[in-house]
């Protein structure tokens, strides 16, 4: 098999990536090794920043988003029993973000791909990336129980955290940034209408909390619980009673409770691959850096990657220039690391480690006031939230 573009994974970078490929005439090979229901169901992130909604919508996978995604201008901050909004348009001069959870966005993409893209291939797994430093990479790739060899000019690793690509960078040239935390969130999907019409970010001596939704009638709620906890040990009624504690205020305000369809644990990690390109093999997305879910960036880090490798690659075809190619690693870890700083601080502010003194949380408490007083703290994370600059 062989094509312009070998794409390893279909999830939202993968998938994004494919489609723009497409609507540049450039042709492209997916490979992913889950069958399509899982990609199509996996729950993931669900905040969609200005600019993701704005690339998604020029790559005409926007129609469906537009009808049933809410538009958020704000979210909300609670600490000390009371509630604090942070209005993102008023604060960044007209930006706001999306509510269209990730299954959504992986579906509209898949059902384009099949209907006019190149080939999607489910259940065909990448087993390594070879001659990556070399003018014709290849992935060899396991489907059916056969294995087989695409003979790409380029190749891109969408295949998340735990996919085979970053391996064929050599040890030698790589270098990796991380950080673990001592905590992890316990996330719920529950049939029930959200509790609140905006995000709520809820500070607590117990732990963090969040309030958020996947449409008008399911709410997704996460818990921070210790690392390495497992889903099994909460019961329904104890998830319902700690989100009470945690996110109660002294207005009266109340938490709708419904049935929970789905719970999981969300490690919390931050990781850096550096850099991003080695010959003519790219990492994007989740398979280069991992954020903490705390600042909703994981998802649109993603699109950003691969809106500048489409970007650089049209350009080489159209110019026989290299040069924004060759600006792929800098310009997207520029992005990053930005994404990495914004999902620390949110981090860190909102989470008491398990060791924490009352120093530490003094100085929590002091950074949330801080937000909720002053215009300039404000406007400095309703531009984070809402988004960095693509490209
Ligand atoms: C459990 C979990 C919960 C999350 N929750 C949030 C959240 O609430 N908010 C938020 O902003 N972000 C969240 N994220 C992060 C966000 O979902 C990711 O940043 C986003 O999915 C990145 O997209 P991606 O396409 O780079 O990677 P992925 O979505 O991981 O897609 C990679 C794809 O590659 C495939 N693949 C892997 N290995 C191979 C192989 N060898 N061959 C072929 N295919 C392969 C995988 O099956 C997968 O489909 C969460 C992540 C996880 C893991």
């Amino acid at each position: 098999m062989r094509t312009t573009v070998g794409i390893i994974g279909a999830g939202p970078a993968g998938l994004l990536l494919a489609r723009l490929l497409h609507r540049a005439g450039i042709d492209a090979v997916v490979l992913e090794s889950r069958d399509r229901s899982y990609v199509e169901h996996r729950q993931r992130a669900g905040i969609l920043e200005q600019g993701t909604v704005d690339v998604l919508r020029a790559a005409g996978a926007g129609e469906r988003m537009d009808r049933e995604g809410l538009r958020h201008d704000g979210i909300e901050l609670r600490f000390d029993r009371t509630r604090h909004r942070v209005d993102f348009p008023a604060r960044t001069g007209g930006r706001s973000v999306t509510v269209y959870a990730q299954t959504e966005v992986c579906k509209d993409l898949i059902a384009l791909q099949l209907k006019e893209g190149g080939p999607l291939l489910f259940e065909a797994e990448a087993l390594a990336v070879e001659g990556a430093g070399g003018e014709r990479p290849r992935v060899r790739f396991r489907r059916e129980g056969r294995e087989d060899v695409l003979e790409c000019d380029y190749v891109v690793g969408c295949d998340g955290f735990r996919g085979v690509a970053r391996a064929a960078v050599p040890a030698a040239v790589a270098r990796v940034s991380e950080r673990t935390y001592p905590y992890a969130w316990l996330g719920i999907l529950a049939d029930v209408p959200p509790s609140h019409d905006e995000l709520v970010y809820a500070r607590h001596d117990r732990g963090f909390a969040l309030l958020s939704m996947r449409s008008s009638s399911v709410s997704r709620l996460y818990l921070q619980v210790p690392a390495g906890t497992r889903a099994e040990e909460w019961t329904d009624d104890e998830i319902w009673s700690e989100l009470d504690r945690r996110l109660e205020t002294d207005d009266g305000w109340r938490l709708r409770r419904g049935p929970i369809t789905q719970k999981s644990v969300t490690p919390m990690r931050s990781f850096v691959h550096e850099p991003m390109r080695h010959g003519r093999l790219f990492l994007a997305g989740d398979a280069a850096h991992i954020v903490p879910p705390t600042g909703a960036k994981g998802l649109n880090l993603a699109v950003g990657d691969v809106v500048t490798f489409a970007r650089a690659l049209i350009h080489e075809r159209e110019t026989g220039s290299p040069d924004l190619l060759d600006a792929y690693s800098a310009t997207c870890l520029r992005r990053v690391w930005q994404a990495e700083r914004f999902s620390y601080d949110m981090t860190t502010l909102l989470h008491p480690a398990p060791d924490a003194t009352p120093f530490d949380a003094g100085i929590q408490r002091a950074r949330l006031a801080r937000i909720a007083s002053s215009r300039a703290a404000q406007t400095d994370l309703a531009e984070a939230y809402t988004g960095f600059p693509l490209g």
